[in-house]
This record gives structure tokens, C-alpha cells and sequence, in this order.
């Protein structure tokens, strides 16, 4: 009985169903071409085998009868045969170059774009969840190649299996003993290989962490974003040593695996070639008693070493697809991810006004141990400035990923109108809504695209997006860029040109502005402006909002100050609610922490 790690293994090399479906999916018109062409690269070498055979024998029996013109107009005939299937085995392999580029780009291309769009489309809760990193992390990062390996792969396998396949069936018919003791001495070799296969599969799978971490150091270590802080710390020495550490843990787990195949695979060979040899005297044994004719002697020995050749090609390309599998193992898991903020069936129509309130709103994220929102309840006028305030931690971004629906409440309920947030199309609703976060990004785009990502699917009319430009006040400093909209910003690509922290904010303000939005949202929107910039933003900022709702989350009282209604956030909960008239007579938190900075002290950010 064949052991169950063994039979394990066998059964797993043979799910090619996978990627067999990827790439006909992908290139179903370069998979036939290119199946075509592997077919005929895996028989034309047995034909011209089989050719040679019969120029041998026709030689040694012209030689034989002595009369030179007649043997050669069958020898003659027989090397043109052989020559043109040498040829057109070289044409094949020439056009079979070309077409397995254009099938692996395509598939590659292809699965990129799947990953890219199923990469949007998973809630945010996949990005910010621990469990899901190595899932994410191996299907984005590995698909750019790992679909060009696996269709170079199944090529291989097939024209390995087609090879195999005809040169046993022309070695059994001639003869089924010696081809049977080959095939039998072929074995053990296959069997090693896939074994060990196996277990450099399993080990790279209980890596995969660690090879993650070795690629966030390399990440740290040549990423521009981290070149500052790398230098100024002088990281440099730790992030290499760390890195090398890793990787050479990873080295030598792999070198052992590889090292205990070695020998093994040393003892199959030697198996294998005995076996050959043996074969090879016997058949050489038969030619010089007359059984076998110096044809089959030929065709004997090469078709051993074609058979002995394809299979141990056929068992490697197994043994890459091993690893393959685990990448499309990864890139199913992460295509099957189903999102939890779903779209309802028939969604009901974004309200066009009306108050949006939150009702006991409770929320934890995925893996955290407490509530990260505890029963908030909040209210937004049409028109109303609202302001968060709150220490670090108390749950103030939080609640605007709530009320853009990036995730959907634990308990409670945010209504819009009277509709509840989840009776509507996420993606319909985050269109009513512009928000600036803490980390907005600084795309490296030219200026003009920078404020237009505001609201791609609105045309990028130059006129809208210079108001943009001009309510933020980044008009100016656009136009004494060296090209103005047309400029490359970030130093990313070239021509690009750098702009400081606050001018970056101001991009993005401009970009939040060109959304033709209801709400406006700015978490910290002013934190990298300088006090001028500030006081000239809120001064006019019921204008620059032009009548609609915003949220405003600050640690910047002046800023507060000026808002409609304040809440008080401390520990996931709505501490104080309020005018700043109010929160200050009541001389409670809100009263403590303007105090606090008034006096200078350390303030609670
Ligand atoms: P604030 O914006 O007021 O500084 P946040 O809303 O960002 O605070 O965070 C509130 C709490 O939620 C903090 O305790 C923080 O550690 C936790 N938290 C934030 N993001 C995540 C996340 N993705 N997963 C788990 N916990 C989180």
C-alpha cells in the first residue's frame, strides 16, 4: 500500500484543475494555440526518433545486399522526413516562444486586474485585520508573477506528459518487459521528488510570516517615505541586521530540505541509471544475437533517455506547481472574501436632506477585546457645523468610518432622513459625503488630477477644478508651479516637484472641495497649517462649505469654537455635548481641555 504522506502528496501535485481553469479563463485563444503547438513539440522528437531508426535499419540493410541505388532512394526519402520533422520541431519551438509570452502576460495582466478589483471591493475591516494580512499579503503581493510561473508551468507539464506518453507507448510496443523495469526504476525518483515537494510547500506555509517580516524590513529600508526617519535614527544597521537574520533563517530551513533531497535523490538516479544500463546491455545482447535489429538499439537507448528525461521534467513542473497552489489557494480565499457592508437587494434612494443622527451606536472592530463605540448618539443639521473633540484613542475616527459606512454597527443605528445607513448602496451614500482624513494621500499626479480624484466620475472641467483650487487657497502656489495644473507633484516620477505638508493638505482640501458632496467631513484638517492659513480657512469656511454639513474633528479650540454643536469624546462614549458657550459654563472636560492649552500646558493630543 502506498504510504498516506505519499498518497497525500501524489493527489495534491495532481490538482491542476486550478490552474488549468485560471489560465483558459484568462487566454482561452493562446491556451489552444499553444496547447497545438506543445503537442507537437511533445511527438515530433519520437517521430524523428522513430525516423532514425528506420534510416539505421535501411542503412544496414542496404549495406547488407550491397546494391547502393536502390537502398538509397528508401534511405534518401527517410532522412528528409526526419529532417523536416527536426524543422518543423524548431519552428514549433520557435512560434511556442512567443505564444507562452503572450499567454502568461495576458494571464498575468488578468489576474492582476482581478486582484486589483476585488482589492476595492473587500471592506476596509480585510486591511485593518491582523488575520487576514498573510491571505492579502501573499495573493497581492504574488500575483504579478506567480500566474506567469504557473502558465509557463502546465506548458511544461503538457508537453512533458505528451513526450511521455508517446515514447512509452512506442517503448511498450517494441518491447514491454525492459520498458516496464525502466518506468518501474523511475519511480522511486518521482516519488522522492514530489515528497519533498511536500515539505518545502509546509514549510514555506509556516513561514509565510516571517517572510513577510523580512519583506517589511526591505520595505523599510528602500521605500522613500521611510528615508527620512531611516536616516535620522540611523536605522540602517538594525533594519539590515534584522533583515538578514530572517532571511537567513529562511536560507537555511530551506538548504536543510534541499540537502536531505540531495542524497536521496542521488540514490533514485543511481537506481535510474542502473536500471538504464541494464536495459541497454540487454537490448545490446539481443542486437548482437540477431533478435533486435542496430535500429532498435537506437531507438531503445534514446527513447530510455527521452522517457527518463520527460518524466523527471513532468515531476519538477509538479513540484512547482505545489507552490503555485498555495499562491492560487491564497488568490481564491481572497476572491471569495464576501464584503460586510453589503449593498441591499433593492436599495432605497439616497435622501437628498434631512438629519443624520445616530441612535446608541455601538461598535468593536474585528479582534479588539472592548467596544471601540459605546451607544453614541450624535445628531447633524442640514447646514450645521459640528465638532468632535475627544483625547487620542476616545473613538473619534472611528465614528466618521461608521458614518461613511466603511463598516457597519455592532448595535444602533445611524439614519439618514429616517433610513437606516444600511437600507442604502454603500458606495451610492460615500458620494454624499467628502471627507478628509489624517492620512489623506498626496497621489504623485499632475496638480489638476490631484483636486479632480475628488469626484472621478465628474468630467475634469479645468474651471471647477481652479475654484476648488481657490477655495482651499492653493491657487496661487499651483500657478508658480513650472507647468501649473499640468505639474507632476511628489518626487515619485519625473519633472516632479515637492510640496510642503501643508500645501499637500491644502491639495487635499481641494480635493474634498471639487466633490459635489452634502457633508463635509475633515478630521484634523488644519493640523499642518500654519496659524495664518488656519485663521483665513475657518474664517471663511461657512462660505467655502457653501450651506453644507460638516463634521469637524480638531484639537485646535479656535477652530471648535466656531462650530454649531460640539461633542465630547472620551473612551468610545459621548462625554459632553454642547455650544462652547455651554461646555464651558458647565466646566466640565470640554472647559478642562481649553483651559489646558489657553495655559500652554501639554494639551490632551
Ligand atoms: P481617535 O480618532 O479619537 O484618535 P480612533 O477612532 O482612531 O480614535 O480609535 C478608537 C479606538 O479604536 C482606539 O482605542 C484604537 O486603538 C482602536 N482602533 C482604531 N482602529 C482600529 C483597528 N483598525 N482595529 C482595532 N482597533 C482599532
Amino acid at each position: 500500500m502506498v504510504p498516506p504522506k505519499i498518497s497525500q502528496a501524489v493527489g495534491q501535485a495532481f490538482r491542476l484543475g486550478r490552474a488549468v481553469r485560471l489560465v483558459w479563463q484568462c487566454a482561452p485563444g493562446w491556451a489552444v494555440l499553444n496547447m497545438v503547438l506543445v503537442i507537437l513539440q511533445g511527438l515530433l522528437p519520437l517521430a524523428t526518433l522513430y525516423l532514425i531508426k528506420r534510416i539505421i535499419d535501411a542503412v544496414t540493410a542496404v549495406k547488407g545486399a550491397g546494391a547502393l541505388s536502390p537502398g538509397l532512394s528508401t534511405v534518401l526519402p527517410l532522412v528528409a522526413l526526419a529532417g523536416g520533422s527536426v524543422l518543423l520541431a524548431a519552428l514549433c519551438r520557435s512560434l511556442g516562444e512567443p505564444a507562452g509570452q503572450a499567454q502568461s502576460t495576458l494571464v498575468s495582466d488578468k489576474v492582476s486586474d482581478i486582484l486589483h478589483a476585488q482589492s476595492v471591493a473587500v471592506d476596509l475591516e480585510y486591511y485593518e485585520d491582523t488575520r487576514y494580512q498573510d491571505t492579502l499579503h501573499r495573493a497581492q503581493q504574488e500575483a504579478p508573477y506567480r500566474p506567469t510561473r504557473i502558465s509557463n508551468g502546465l506548458l511544461q507539464i503538457g508537453q512533458n506528459v505528451v513526450s511521455f506518453a508517446g515514447v512509452a507507448a512506442l517503448l511498450f510496443a517494441l518491447g514491454w518487459q525492459v520498458a516496464l523495469v525502466l518506468f518501474l526504476a523511475a519511480i522511486p525518483g518521482a516519488l522522492i521528488r514530489v515528497v519533498f515537494a511536500r515539505r518545502l510547500f509546509r514549510f514555506e506555509q509556516a513561514q509565510a510570516e516571517n517572510e513577510r517580516r523580512a519583506w517589511y524590513y526591505h520595505w523599510l529600508l528602500t521605500d522613500g517615505q521611510h528615508a527620512k526617519e531611516v536616516r535620522l535614527f540611523n536605522l540602517g544597521a538594525t533594519l539590515r541586521k534584522r533583515f538578514l537574520e530572517l532571511r537567513a533563517s529562511l536560507r537555511q530551513g530551506r538548504l536543510r530540505i534541499s540537502g536531505q533531497r540531495a542524497w536521496r535523490d542521488f540514490l533514485t538516479q543511481a537506481l535510474a541509471v542502473a536500471a538504464l544500463f541494464g536495459a541497454l546491455a540487454w537490448v545490446a545482447l539481443q542486437t548482437v544475437r540477431g533478435t533486435l535489429s542496430l535500429g532498435d538499439l537506437v531507438l531503445y537507448y534514446s527513447g530510455f533517455q527521452l522517457a527518463l528525461n520527460s518524466l523527471q521534467s513532468l515531476l519538477r513542473g509538479l513540484a512547482g506547481l505545489y507552490e503555485d497552489n498555495l499562491f492560487l489557494i491564497d488568490f481564491e480565499r481572497f476572491l471569495s472574501l464576501k464584503p460586510r457592508v453589503p449593498a441591499p437587494a433593492s436599495p432605497s434612494p439616497v435622501p437628498k436632506t434631512g438629519l443624520l443622527v445616530c441612535r446608541g451606536l455601538t461598535f468593536r472592530y474585528p479582534g479588539s477585546e472592548r467596544d471601540n463605540l459605546k451607544g453614541v448618539d450624535f445628531a447633524l443639521e442640514p447646514g450645521q457645523v459640528v465638532a468632535l473633540v475627544g483625547e487620542n484613542g476616545s473613538g473619534k475616527t472611528t465614528l466618521v468610518k461608521l458614518l461613511c459606512r466603511l463598516y457597519d454597527p455592532s448595535a444602533g443605528s445611524i439614519q439618514m432622513n429616517g433610513l437606516d445607513l444600511r437600507a442604502l448602496d454603500p458606495i451610492a451614500w460615500r458620494k454624499e459625503i467628502t471627507v478628509i482624513f489624517q492620512d489623506y494621500l498626496r497621489y504623485a499626479l499632475t496638480a489638476w488630477e490631484n483636486i479632480w480624484l475628488g469626484d472621478p466620475e465628474a468630467e475634469p472641467d479645468r474651471e471647477r477644478i481652479a475654484k476648488a483650487a481657490e477655495l482651499a487657497g492653493i491657487d496661487g502656489r499651483i500657478g508658480k508651479l513650472p507647468q501649473g495644473y499640468e505639474t507632476m507633484l511628489g518626487v515619485r516620477f519625473q519633472r516632479g516637484q515637492e510640496l510642503s505638508w501643508g500645501e499637500w493638505q491644502k491639495m487635499a482640501l481641494a480635493r474634498a472641495f471639487f466633490r459635489d458632496a452634502r457633508i463635509v467631513i475633515l478630521d484634523e484638517p488644519t493640523s499642518a497649517l500654519d496659524a495664518l492659513a488656519e485663521a483665513e480657512l475657518f474664517h471663511h469656511f461657512r462660505r467655502l462649505i457653501g450651506g453644507r454639513s460638516a463634521i469637524l474633528i480638531s484639537h485646535r479650540f479656535a477652530t471648535v469654537r466656531m462650530a454649531d454643536r460640539i461633542y465630547v469624546m472620551a473612551d468610545g462614549g459621548i462625554a459632553e455635548e454642547g455650544t462652547h458657550g455651554e461646555l464651558m459654563e458647565r466646566n466640565g472636560l470640554y472647559a478642562r481641555m481649553v483651559h489646558a492649552q489657553a495655559s500652554d500646558m501639554p494639551d490632551s493630543s
